[in-house]
C-alpha cells in the first residue's frame, strides 16, 4: 500500500472545543444580528473566520518567547528581527508594527496623498480602507481569469500588465506613488502571483517612477505555489524563491499574523533608507519607538522563528495539502468552489450556490449564516458586505464574485475537522433550493462595515 501523506508535526498541547445544538445557534446568531463577528468564540465549534493570528505556535516559538529582550531601545529581539528580515527578504531597514494594517497606516502616511491612484491586484480591505481614508483611490488590475471561478490558471493573483499600463497612461504619473502587489491575493481567493508577473510589474512600475510595495501576509504560501507551478523553480528552495520575490520590491508591509505564524505582529521592510527615515517619524507617533513599534521583545522573537518555520517546505506542504484535502471533498460533492484552491482557504462561489437569491440580499452572507446554523462553523463573507459602498456615490459596490471564505488556521485543526466541515457544507448544498431569500442591513458603519454590520433575515 502506498503510504498516505500525513502532517509533519505532532501535538504537545490541546484546547477543548464544544459542540452546540441548532436551537442554541439560532438564538445566538439572532442575538449577534446575523453578523458572525459578533459571536462569542465559545459559540463556535470550528472557527474558519480567519487564518489571521489564529495559528498554533511551535515549541520552538514558545521557547523563543522566553528569550525575548524587553529593553525599550536596542533590544536583542529587535536585532534578531532585523537580521531575519535582511536574511529572508533582503531589506536593510525595517520597522516593527503591532499588525499589518498598522504597517499600512505608517507607510501610507508617507506615500499616499489626497487624489492619488494606487493600482494593484484586488487590494485587501484594510489596505483599501487606509487608501480611501486618505481620499485616494485604488484600481484593481487583477487578470480577468481570476473572476472565472472554475477556470484553471496557475497564478490567478497576477496583475494584468495592460490594465496596469493603462492606469499609468490615464493618470498623471506623479499621482501614482506605488503599485501594491498582494501575495497571495487574498481578496480574489488566496491566489498566487508568479515570479514572472512580479518581475514584469516591477519593471513597469519603475519605468513610470512608481514604487513597488508587496503586501506580504502570505508570502511563503505564494513561494510554495511558485515552486510547484512555475517553470524553473522546482529545484529552488522556498527561501531562494522568497529572496527573489522581494528583490523586485521597494518595500513590504507584513501582517505577521499570517505566514509568520504568530498571534500578533507586523512590520514594514524598506529597500530605501530615506523612505525608512520618513516612515520612522510616523512609527514613533502611532506605534512606538523604532526598535519595538507596537511589539514586545518576546513577540519579535517568536515572529522570527515563525518566519523561518513558514519558509520550510515541509510546513508549507502540510498546510496546503490540508486545504486541498477539504477542497477535494467539496468538489467531489459538486459544491461550487473557486479553483484551483488557494493557499490558506477554500472560497465557495455563493452566486453559484444560491443563484435564486438576488445580489441585493447579500448572497454570500446568507451562506455564512446557513453554515453556522447547520454545524457551528464560522466562515466569513467576501462579497458585497466586504466591498462596502462607493466612497463618492455611497451606493453598494457589487463585486464580480460573491465568496464565502473558509479560512484554515495554521497547524490548528486535523483532517477529521476537515471531514466535519465538508459534511456540513454538503448538507447545506443538498438543501440549497429551500433557501429562497437572504438578508437586509439594519445598521452599518461608514467604512469597513462588515465588521460591525447588523442584519436581519428576510
Ligand atoms: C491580514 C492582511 C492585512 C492586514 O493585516 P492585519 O494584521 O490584520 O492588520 C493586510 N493585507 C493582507 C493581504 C492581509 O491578509
Amino acid at each position: 500500500m502506498e503510504l498516505p501523506f500525513a502532517e509533519l508535526y505532532k501535538m504537545k498541547m490541546v484546547e477543548t472545543i464544544r459542540r452546540s445544538t441548532r436551537e442554541e445557534r439560532e438564538r445566538w446568531l439572532k442575538d449577534a444580528d446575523y453578523n458572525v463577528f459578533n459571536l462569542r468564540s465559545s459559540y463556535v465549534y470550528i472557527d474558519l473566520l480567519t487564518d489571521s493570528g489564529t495559528g498554533a505556535m511551535s515549541d520552538r516559538q514558545w521557547a523563543e518567547m522566553m528569550l525575548g529582550d524587553e529593553s525599550y531601545a536596542g533590544a536583542s529581539s529587535y536585532l534578531k528581527m532585523k537580521a531575519t528580515i535582511k536574511d529572508l527578504f533582503g531589506f536593510n531597514d525595517f520597522l516593527p508594527t503591532h499588525q499589518g494594517r498598522a504597517a499600512e497606516n505608517v507607510l501610507f502616511s508617507v506615500l499616499v496623498k489626497q487624489g492619488d491612484i494606487i493600482p494593484g491586484n484586488s487590494h485587501f480591505d484594510t489596505t483599501k480602507g487606509h487608501i480611501e481614508f486618505r481620499h485616494a483611490h485604488t484600481v484593481d488590475c487583477t487578470i480577468d481569469e481570476a473572476f472565472d471561478t472554475t477556470l484553471y490558471h496557475p497564478f490567478k493573483g497576477n496583475l494584468d500588465l495592460e490594465k496596469l499600463e493603462n492606469v499609468f497612461k490615464e493618470h498623471p504619473n506623479e499621482r501614482i506613488p506605488m503599485v501594491i502587489v498582494t501575495i497571495t491575493n487574498n481578496t480574489s481567493g488566496g491566489q498566487p502571483v508568479s515570479m514572472q508577473n512580479l518581475r514584469e510589474v516591477s519593471a513597469l512600475a519603475h519605468r513610470h517612477g512608481a514604487l513597488v510595495v508587496i503586501d506580504s501576509a502570505r508570502f511563503a504560501e505564494n513561494a510554495y505555489f511558485i515552486k510547484m507551478r512555475e517553470e524553473g523553480y522546482a529545484n529552488k528552495s522556498i527561501k531562494e524563491i522568497v529572496q527573489e520575490m522581494f528583490s523586485y520590491a521597494d518595500a513590504m508591509t507584513m501582517s505577521s499574523k499570517k505566514d509568520a505564524i504568530v498571534n500578533m505582529g507586523g512590520f514594514i521592510g524598506f529597500a530605501d533608507r530615506a523612505l525608512y527615515e520618513k516612515a520612522s517619524v510616523y512609527n514613533i507617533m502611532f506605534e512606538g519607538f523604532v526598535t519595538y513599534g507596537g511589539m514586545s521583545g518576546r513577540d519579535m522573537n517568536a515572529l522570527c522563528q515563525g518566519l523561518y518555520e513558514s519558509t520550510e517546505f515541509d510546513y508549507l506542504q502540510t498546510r496546503i495539502k490540508q486545504v486541498e484535502y477539504l477542497a477535494d471533498k467539496l468538489l467531489t460533492h459538486g459544491v461550487p468552489i473557486l479553483q484551483p484552491t488557494g493557499g490558506h482557504a477554500i472560497f465557495i462561489d455563493a452566486k453559484k450556490f444560491f443563484p435564486q437569491i438576488p445580489k441585493e440580499e447579500y448572497v454570500a452572507q446568507t451562506l455564512v449564516v446557513e453554515l453556522y446554523l447547520e454545524a457551528g462553523i464560522r466562515a466569513v463573507e467576501v462579497g458585497t458586505l466586504l466591498a462596502d459602498r462607493d466612497p463618492d456615490t455611497r451606493e453598494n459596490r457589487y463585486p464580480r464574485l460573491e465568496l464565502v471564505r473558509l479560512a484554515i488556521p495554521r497547524r490548528v485543526y486535523t483532517n477529521s475537522h476537515m471531514d466535519y466541515i465538508a459534511a456540513a457544507v454538503c448538507n447545506v448544498y443538498d438543501r440549497r433550493n429551500e433557501i429562497v431569500s437572504g438578508l437586509v442591513i439594519r445598521k452599518e458603519a461608514p467604512i469597513m462595515r462588515h465588521f460591525t454590520v447588523e442584519l436581519e433575515r428576510l
